[in-house]
């Protein structure tokens, strides 16, 4: 996985969790979070939803870029875990703050459970979250620390 001019460039044997999740803005070095929002009642959903499930409404969805930015929540570190993710790797909930009822559940990276604050700043971040029992390595959207004082490199999620 490489990320040019801020665009996510799969590499062989690399696939996105789900399709489509990944949008280039002109101008911005990272790629960003594709969601959906309603035409009607304005709610956004990720992962992006076609139809809204909040108000039913009969139109489609529309996309909506996401800022990236987001908030600590609540997190958990997963001691036990599935065949080829990563031991210990943190849980969280991120509040985007694009719409503070939005809230993802993302894997954090590049982080010490002892650094963690609820409510600090986090920025998302593409990052091979696992291998699949066929080598495939599986990309997802991951959280920092925007502090660049609480990044520490290789901790926390980290693949190999
Ligand atoms: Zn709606």
């Amino acid at each position: 996985m490489k990320i040019e001019y801020g665009e996510l460039i799969l590499e062989s044997g690399e696939r996105t969790i789900r399709p489509d999740i990944f949008a280039k803005v002109d101008g911005d070095a990272t790629p960003h979070l594709l969601a959906r929002q309603c035409q009607d009642c304005g709610d956004v959903s990720f992962p992006p939803f076609r139809y809204c499930l909040m108000c039913n409404g009969e139109k489609e969805t529309e996309n909506r870029v996401l800022s990236n930015d987001g908030i600590l929540a609540s997190y958990t570190i997963a001691r036990q875990v599935m065949p080829g993710f990563n031991p210990d790797y943190i849980l969280a909930n991120v509040r985007m703050k694009d719409d503070p009822s939005l809230v993802l559940v993302a894997q954090l990276t590049d982080v010490k459970p002892e650094d963690l604050e609820i409510d600090m700043d986090l920025t998302m971040v593409p990052k091979i979250i696992k291998v699949l029992m066929n080598g495939e390595m599986v990309v997802s959207y991951c959280f920092r620390p925007t502090d660049p004082a609480k990044v520490s490199l290789g901790e926390g999620g980290q693949t190999e």
